[in-house]
């Protein structure tokens, strides 16, 4: 098979560590001791090794490195990561291949260990520009750190940096948002971030900010219920202590400005919450967004291969005890498997692709499920866009500025099978 007929495909490897968990993160992640890194690294070697022998009949165009914290490992685990990845898998030399780093964890030797990896790309969570927020998330760095961080990416040669910032986070104003994004654009990075901050279960957060708490009923849709009272926390805080969330007016007003502001300093918007100078959409999530298919390495990484979604273990302890050389290897390191029915794929691909800015393609539909948009969609998008809240242009269907505003409820709209 030449690589002309090779399929494209994304790789995403997880690494589950950090040096401290922030307080409102619901990931696959956790602390733990320099010896794991070692055995996980090998491991996941084994995995890369027993993938990369299945999937000969792709090209990887795009590689994440994500986490977690992969800056917390020591870089040259990273720069093995990366040889076993060029060795297993046929990888595109022009491929976008990113790390993931925070700047607590982050030293200028290891920015140079991953360039010399091929490492072309470094995404840096920064979150906010202001100390206390960032103490208030519970994240390690300071604005200062990120600054030499950002600098130290620069002169290592990296010319493809993302920002991650975080909008809606306690303690947060309009203006501080705007000094945010100010101090951020100066240093002109070529891709931006911006997702809102989500209260999840079973993070310090749901316990402070989430459903039926106080503070946030007025946010809230949920049945009030039980709220921590005046007894400190596990931090020692009691509920009068925590800072306040913006409200929702606030958080409208911070959600528009972030729009006009990044548009002014030459961001194009690309993706809900996704921004970049032209020429550095980051191409692994428009990949995601354009189902492309991608394989997750790693604890507890997700996969779309084939029509199917599967994701590994999620304990590190049988993900550590698994032995690749098993002929059921496949199946012990991923016991569910779905299979998508055209119904679910037809919905993934208007909701995913619907995030994207330019829209869904009538003429992609047609060439994916072989049936014409207007036939499994139609009624609902006549009303849509009789309602404003989609634009039809050409081939292209798209949410309009205030389809965005409400995107969940749009996105909705397109559910075909029973939730
Ligand atoms: S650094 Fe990222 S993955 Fe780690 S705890 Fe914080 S938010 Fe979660």
């Amino acid at each position: 098979m030449t690589k002309k007929q090779k399929k494209p495909l994304e790789l995403y490897i997880h690494i589950p560590f950090c040096a401290r968990k922030c307080l409102y993160c619901d990931f696959l992640s956790f602390r733990t001791l320099a010896a794991v890194h070692e055995a996980y690294v090998e491991q996941l070697i084994r995995e890369i090794e027993a993938e990369g022998a299945s999937c000969q009949e792709y090209q990887v165009v795009t590689v994440f490195i994500g986490g977690g914290t992969p800056s917390v490992l020591e870089p040259e685990l990273i720069r093995d990561v990366c040889l076993a990845v060029r060795r297993a898998f046929d990888v595109a030399q022009d491929a976008e291949i990113t790390i993931e780093v925070n700047p607590g964890t982050l030293l200028q030797n290891k920015l140079h260990i991953y360039r010399a990896a091929g490492i072309n790309r470094v995404s840096i969570g920064l979150q906010s520009a202001d100390n206390r927020e960032l103490e208030n998330l519970g994240r390690i760095h300071s604005f200062e750190e990120f600054l030499k961080s950002f600098q130290c990416a620069r002169m290592a040669g990296f010319a493809n940096i993302n920002v991650d910032l975080m909008s809606g986070i306690p303690g947060q104003t309009l203006e501080s948002w705007r000094n945010t994004l100010k101090k951020v654009t100066m240093l002109k990075p070529e891709h931006i971030s911006a997702y809102s901050l989500i209260i999840e279960e079973g993070t310090p957060f749901w316990d402070r900010y989430g459903a039926g708490c106080e503070k946030t009923a007025a946010k809230s849709a949920h049945q009030p219920g039980t709220c921590p009272g005046e007894a400190p926390d596990r931090f020692g805080l009691r509920r009068r202590d925590y800072p306040e969330l913006p409200d929702e007016e606030e958080e409208n007003r911070i959600y528009h400005l972030t729009r006009t502001f990044l548009a002014e300093q030459g961001y194009e918007r690309y993706e809900i919450s996704n921004y970049a100078r032209p020429g550095f959409a980051c191409r692994h999530n428009v990949g995601y967004w354009t189902e492309v298919e991608y394989l997750g390495l790693g604890l507890g990484a997700s996969s779309f291969l084939g029509g199917c979604r599967f994701c590994n273990e999620r304990d590190l302890e049988r993900y550590l005890g698994l032995d690749f050389a098993a002929e059921d290897w496949a199946e012990r390191l991923r016991p569910q498997f779905t299979r998508l029915s055209r119904e679910a794929r037809m919905e993934e691909f208007m909701f995913l692709g619907l995030r994207m800015i330019r829209g869904i393609s009538e003429i992609d539909f047609v060439a994916t499920f072989g049936v014409k948009l207007d036939s499994v969609y139609g009624p609902v998008i006549e009303r849509l866009v009789k309602n404003g809240l989609l634009r039809r242009e050409g081939v292209w269907l798209s949410l309009t500025e205030w389809g965005m505003d409400v995107s969940n409820f749009v996105l909705g709209e397109f559910l075909l099978t029973s939730a």
